[in-house]
């Protein structure tokens, strides 16, 4: 919650872009810059994304981004909630049994 964590994650998320040469790694979609009043510019059409959702443990780090455009970035989500859900259950079992 603290400023020096949302700048960590802003850091971290240029980091990824620019490893990634601000394309989407699934669909090569290439990332068009547009202009927000705090930043300056940023990539409106692309998401540095967890490649282990955070929600499953995935850690704040750049091996674990991946940066993709929002249309991979949907699907990706859907597919994520997909196995935190059976992350989830699993968690659950193991601590039931
Ligand atoms: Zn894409």
């Amino acid at each position: 919650m603290s400023n020096r964590n949302s700048y960590q994650q802003k850091l971290l998320k240029e980091a990824s872009f620019k490893r990634d040469n601000f394309t989407c790694i699934k669909c090569n979609h290439k990332g068009k810059k547009g202009y927000y009043e705090y930043y300056g510019g940023v990539f409106i059409d692309l998401v540095a994304d967890h490649i282990i959702p955070r929600a499953m443990g995935g850690e704040d780090t750049l091996d674990n981004m991946q940066t993709l455009c929002i249309q991979c970035a949907l699907k990706k989500d859907r597919e994520d909630k997909h196995k935190i859900n059976i992350f989830k259950k699993e968690m659950k079992w193991n601590k039931n049994h």
